[in-house]
């Protein structure tokens, strides 16, 4: 079986395999991945060579929501209730449409409000701004593709392309 290192601790013991199908773009690709044994940090086994290919021109014309008031605390009021400071909006919304979509990535670990947050690949900084939003003081993003390091919200800063390689090995 071939030996996987870990990019972010350096770990090679135990880390299991799985495929991946590709789904943004419905060509159902398959990847290798693996989970690190030490860190918990999904990665991809081999970094393809080209990844403009899977990364077109257009990907991170992501817009940021617009900016509507009401909306936007609702929003807050759910993703923190999601996040664990109840309240009765939260709740609601809650209600009918299950827990913020991030809780998918955190609900198996130990992070607080205070904990380092790292999202690699953060394109705009959308996740970002959500988990600020909910609550989250300590937010950092990785992105190849941003023009700048930046200072995106007062709990977010988001860095660039060479610090980036070094995460992610590209
Ligand atoms: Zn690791």
């Amino acid at each position: 079986m071939e030996i996987y290192k870990c990019r972010i601790c350096g770990n090679t013991e135990n880390n299991s395999t799985f495929d991946a199908e590709e789904k943004m773009f419905g060509t159902k690709e398959k990847f290798l991945y693996f989970e690190c044994s030490g860190c918990r940090c999904i990665q991809i086994a081999e970094i393809p060579g080209n990844l403009s290919l899977f990364y077109p021109e257009g990907y991170f014309s992501l817009n940021l929501p617009k900016q509507n008031i009401i909306k936007n605390l609702i929003k807050q009021k759910w993703f923190q209730h999601s996040a664990g400071k109840k309240n009765l909006v939260g709740r609601v919304v809650n209600l009918k449409k299950g827990n913020a979509p991030f809780m998918n990535w955190l609900k198996n670990t130990n992070v607080n409000f205070d904990s380092s947050i790292l999202d690699v690949g953060s394109g705009q900084g959308l996740r970002l701004y959500e988990l600020e939003l909910a609550g989250f003081r300590n937010l950092t993003g990785a992105d190849p593709n941003i023009e700048s390091n930046s200072i995106l919200g007062k709990n977010i800063c988001q860095i660039q392309e060479k610090y980036c390689r070094i995460l992610t090995g590209y």
